[in-house]
C-alpha cells in the first residue's frame, strides 16, 4: 500500500515536471529580461531560428544605409475607405494587442516584392515609459511603441504556412511617437481595448480602422532588409520594411496599451504588460537599403556612367565636325 502511494507521488512529481519542462521547450516565452524563457534566453531555449544570424529587430545607421530605387509599393486596401466587407477583431493574445483582418482585401505588391503579399494582422509592441518600446531602432533612438502589419506572401496559404518558406512573409513597420493630441483615426481600436483587459480576451472592432486615415501619408521612404520574426521561433523568412515617418497617438491613448493586463481574468495576480519588445541584434553584415528613387544604381560608381560618357563625346564631336 505504501509503495503504491510512492509510485502515484513519482507519477504525479514526473508529470510536473514532464509539464514545466514542456512549457518551456514549447511555445511559452515571455519579454521580461533574465526570465528562463526571456529574450535574452530565447537562442537557447529556441535555438533553431533565434540564435542565427539574420535576427529581428536591428538598429537602423541611417548614414550606412544604402541607397536604392527600390520602387514604391502598390496598395490594396490601405486607401481612405476600408474595403467592402472588411472586418477586424482585436485579440489580447498574452504577449501583445493583436488586430486580425477577419474579411477583406488588403494587399501589398511592387515595392521590390517578388509576389503580391496579403495582410493578415496587425499588431503592437511598446514599452513601460515612453523612452523604450519599439523594436526597431533609427540611430540608436528607441521610439514608445511601434505596429507591425503581418503580410504573407500569396504563393502560401496562411502566415503559418509562409513562415516556414523564404520570403514567405513582408512587414510593414512604423514607429510610433507622441503627440498632444489623440489621434481620431484609432478610436475603434482604443474603444476595443476595454473589452479584452485579459489575457484570451477579444472583441470586434465596431468598424474597421482606415489605413489611408493612420499611416504616414509619404510611404516612399522605407528601409528594407531581411530579417525574422521577433517573437518565438524567430523564423527568418521576412522582408522587413521600416518606414521613417512616425505615426502620431497622444499619451493617453499611449497609457491605454500599457493598462492592458497579461494574465487571464480571475488570476490571483493582476499584472499589466510591461516592455513588450524583443531587444536590437547584431547586423552580422547585412545590407539594410533606403528606398530613394533619384539613388543611381548599384555598381554605377562614377557621377557620369560610360554610356552617358560615350554619347557627351559623340555629341561634342558632331557639333565640332558640324561646324
Ligand atoms: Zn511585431
Amino acid at each position: 500500500m505504501e509503495m503504491k502511494m510512492y509510485s502515484y507521488i513519482a507519477l504525479f512529481v514526473s508529470a510536473v515536471l514532464l509539464f514545466s519542462s514542456l512549457q518551456v521547450d514549447g511555445a511559452s516565452w515571455s519579454y521580461v529580461i533574465g526570465e528562463e524563457n526571456g529574450p535574452d534566453n530565447w537562442d537557447t531555449v529556441f535555438p533553431d531560428y533565434c540564435s542565427k544570424s539574420k535576427q529581428s529587430p536591428i538598429n537602423i545607421v541611417s548614414k550606412s544605409a544604402e541607397h536604392k530605387p527600390i520602387g514604391d509599393f502598390t496598395l490594396v486596401g490601405f486607401g481612405s475607405t476600408a474595403p467592402t466587407d472588411a472586418r477586424m477583431k482585436a485579440e489580447n493574445n498574452g504577449h501583445t494587442v493583436e488586430v486580425e483582418l477577419t474579411s477583406g482585401n488588403y494587399f501589398v505588391s511592387e515595392g521590390g516584392l517578388s509576389a503580391p503579399y496579403k495582410a493578415a494582422q496587425f499588431h503592437f509592441h511598446w514599452g513601460n515609459v515612453n523612452t523604450v518600446g519599439s523594436e526597431h531602432t533609427v540611430d540608436g533612438k528607441q521610439y514608445p511603441a511601434e505596429v507591425h502589419i503581418v503580410c504573407y506572401n500569396t504563393k502560401q496559404a496562411s502566415v503559418a504556412e509562409a513562415a516556414g518558406t523564404e520570403d514567405g512573409l513582408t512587414v510593414l513597420g512604423f514607429l510610433i511617437d507622441i503627440q498632444d493630441e489623440d489621434n481620431p483615426a484609432f478610436a475603434p481600436l482604443f474603444d476595443a481595448l476595454s473589452g479584452i483587459q485579459f489575457h484570451g480576451d477579444h472583441e470586434d472592432l465596431a468598424t474597421p480602422l482606415i489605413f489611408g486615415d493612420i499611416l504616414p501619408s509619404n510611404l516612399s521612404s522605407f528601409y528594407r532588409y531581411s530579417g525574422s520574426l521577433t517573437t518565438p521561433t524567430c523564423n527568418e523568412v521576412v522582408v522587413w520594411n521600416v518606414f521613417t515617418n512616425p505615426i502620431l497617438i497622444s499619451q493617453a491613448q499611449m497609457d491605454m496599451f500599457r493598462s492592458l493586463n497579461k494574465n487571464e481574468l480571475g488570476d490571483a495576480v493582476n499584472e499589466t504588460y510591461a516592455d513588450t519588445f524583443r531587444p536590437v541584434q547584431p547586423l552580422n553584415g547585412r545590407t539594410v537599403y533606403l528606398n530613394d528613387l533619384n539613388a543611381l544604381p548599384r555598381g554605377s560608381g562614377s557621377l557620369i556612367s560610360p554610356v552617358t560618357l560615350g554619347s557627351v563625346v559623340a555629341f561634342v564631336l558632331a557639333t565640332v565636325l558640324l561646324k
